[in-house]
C-alpha cells in the first residue's frame, strides 16, 4: 500500500482536480490511501471567518461565507459534469454552508473554530470522491476524525492511528483506493482538531508510518527539493536522494516544499517519502529514506526568514556552570524553540523564530546580563556531509561569505550541517554566492 498526499494548489481548481485522474489511475493496481489539503486558499478563509466571529463581526462573517458559498457553488458547477453528479455535490455543499451560517459570535470558543477549520479539508475529500464516482472510478471516503488522534500534549497517537485506521479500512476489503482528509485530528478530549498549519503532510506521514506502507508519496508543484531556493537563485536543480536527517534539516531551515515535523513519523518507523510533482508526472523527484548517498558533497542550501538573534553578555557567565540552563529555562517558561546556539566564555547568542514572549523574554535575561536583540535575520542553511575528515567543506563555504556580515555560525552540531546567520537584505546574495561557490 502507498499513501498519496496531494496539497492545496494540486485541488486547487477542478482543472487541477481532473489532472489527478491519470496520477490515481496509474496507482490503480495497489491498495492506496489518498490523503488531501483543503483547496488553496480556503484554510485562510475560514480563518479569516473565525477571526470575524471572535470579534464579534457577524454580518461581516456571514458576507465573508457569501463570498465562499459562490466560490464553491462555482467549483461544483465547473468539475461536475451530469446532472445527478452536480446535484449530490451542491448538496453536501449546502450542507457545509448550513453548517458555517449557523455560527455566531455568541459563546465562539476555539472548539467553534477548530470546526470551521476542519471544513476545508472535508469539502475537498468529498468533492473529490464524488468527482471519482461520476467518472466511474469506485473509491471510499474515511473520516479522518475517526482515526487521527492528538494527546494532551498535541502529540499524535500513532497506535491508536494505526489500530483505527486499519479497522475501518478493513470494513472494505475490496476497495483499492481510499481518501481521506489531511490535517484535521480529534484530540484528547474528543473534540475535532487539526496539526496546524500545513499539517497534511504530517498527516500523510503519520498514516504511511502507523499502517508501515510501502511509500508515503508527497505530490506538489515542483519536481522534489532543489539544491537552493528556486525563487531566489537561478538554475537550481532537483536532489534525487536525501536521507531522513538532511530532510528533517532543509524543511526546518526553509525548504517550503516539506512540512518539518512530516519527516519524524516516516524516520521513526523508517518509511520512504517521495516528493513528486502534478505538472510534471516524468520528473523522478526526490526520495527521502534512511540510506545515505551523499558523500563528500554539499547536498543543498535553504534559508528561513523572520529570525531574531539574542545576545547575553555576563561576566558571570566565566568559569560558572548552571548559566546556560538558567537562559534555557527562560526560553521552556516561555514555550519558545530556540534554532541556533554560539557562545563564547562570557556570552552567549541564541536564535528564536518565535517572538510572541520576546518582551517577557529579555525581561528575564536582562536579570543575567546585557541583552541585545537583532531582528529581521536569516539562517542560510547548509547540508552536506560535514563529517571530520571532510574539513574542506567548510572552507569553501566561509569563503563564499566573506563579503557578506555574518552574525553567527553553527558548525559541528550535526555532521550534516552548517548554518550562518546574516541579515535577511543579504540573504539573497548568501544564496547566490554560497550557489555559485559550491554547486
Ligand atoms: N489546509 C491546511 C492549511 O492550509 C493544511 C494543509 O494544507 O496542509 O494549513
Ligand atoms: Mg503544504
Amino acid at each position: 500500500m502507498k499513501v498519496l498526499k496531494f496539497g492545496g494548489t494540486s485541488v486547487g481548481s477542478p482543472e487541477r482536480i481532473e489532472q489527478l485522474l491519470p496520477i490515481i489511475r496509474s496507482q490503480a493496481a495497489d491498495k492506496h490511501l489518498v490523503v488531501l489539503s483543503a483547496v488553496s486558499g480556503t484554510t485562510n478563509d475560514l480563518v479569516t471567518l473565525s477571526e470575524l466571529y471572535a470579534k464579534k463581526e457577524d454580518k461581516a462573517a456571514q458576507k465573508h461565507i457569501d463570498i465562499l458559498y459562490d466560490k464553491y457553488k462555482k467549483f461544483v458547477k465547473e468539475l461536475f459534469r451530469t446532472e445527478p453528479g452536480t446535484l449530490e455535490a451542491l448538496a453536501f455543499i449546502d450542507n457545509v454552508f448550513q453548517l458555517l451560517y449557523k455560527f455566531d459570535s455568541t459563546n465562539f470558543t476555539t472548539t467553534e473554530e477548530r470546526i470551521i477549520l476542519a471544513q476545508g479539508e472535508i469539502i475537498s475529500t468529498t468533492l473529490f470522491h464524488l468527482h471519482l464516482k461520476e467518472k466511474g472510478i469506485s473509491s471510499v471516503l474515511l473520516s479522518a476524525l475517526d482515526f487521527m488522534l492528538i494527546d494532551k500534549e498535541g502529540e499524535p497517537d500513532v497506535e491508536y492511528i494505526r489500530e483505527h485506521a486499519t479497522s475501518e479500512m478493513a470494513k472494505f476489503s475490496d476497495e483499492k483506493l481510499f481518501i481521506t482528509q489531511g490535517y484535521i485530528c480529534r484530540n484528547a478530549q474528543g473534540e475535532i482538531d487539526n496539526l496546524r498549519r500545513g499539517g497534511s503532510d504530517y498527516t500523510a506521514s503519520l498514516l504511511g508510518a502507523a499502517l508501515q506502507v510501502e511509500e508515503i508519496q508527497i505530490w506538489t508543484d515542483i519536481d522534489g527539493f532543489h539544491n537552493n531556493d528556486p525563487r531566489y537563485v537561478p538554475n537550481t536543480k532537483p536532489i534525487a536522494h536525501l536521507n531522513f536527517d538532511e530532510a528533517a534539516e532543509l524543511s526546518y531551515f526553509g525548504a517550503k516544499i516539506l512540512h518539518p515535523q512530516s519527516v519524524f513519523p516516516a524516520r521513526k518507523y523508517n518509511v520512504p517519502v517521495r516528493l513528486l510533482d502534478t505538472m510534471n508526472l516524468s520528473a523522478s523527484g526526490t526520495l527521502i529514506s534512511g540510506e545515505t548517498k551523499n558523500l563528500n558533497q554539499i547536498v543543498a542550501i535553504a534559508a528561513k526568514d523572520n529570525i531574531t538573534a539574542i545576545r547575553i553578555q555576563s561576566s558571570r557567565m566565566l568559569m560558572a556552570y548552571g548559566f546556560l540552563r538558567k537562559i534555557f529555562e527562560v526560553f521552556e517558561v516561555h514555550k519558545t524553540p530556540i534554532d541556533m546556539i554560539t557562545t563564547s566564555e562570557v556570552a552567549v547568542s541564541l536564535t528564536i523564530d518565535q517572538t510572541e514572549f520576546l518582551p517577557e523574554i529579555i525581561k528575564k535575561l536582562e536579570s543575567f546580563g546585557t541583552v541585545d536583540i537583532d531582528n529581521e535575520q536569516s539562517i542560510i542553511c547548509i547540508v552536506g556531509d560535514f563529517k571530520k575528515n571532510n574539513h574542506g567543506l567548510a572552507t569553501i563555504v566561509s569563503e563564499a561569505v566573506k563579503h557578506i556580515p555574518v552574525r553567527m555560525i553553527s558548525y559541528g552540531g550535526s555532521e550534516n550541517n552548517i548554518s550562518l546567520l546574516v541579515p535577511t537584505s543579504y540573504k539573497i546574495e548568501a544564496l547566490r554566492s554560497l550557489h555559485n561557490r559550491l554547486f
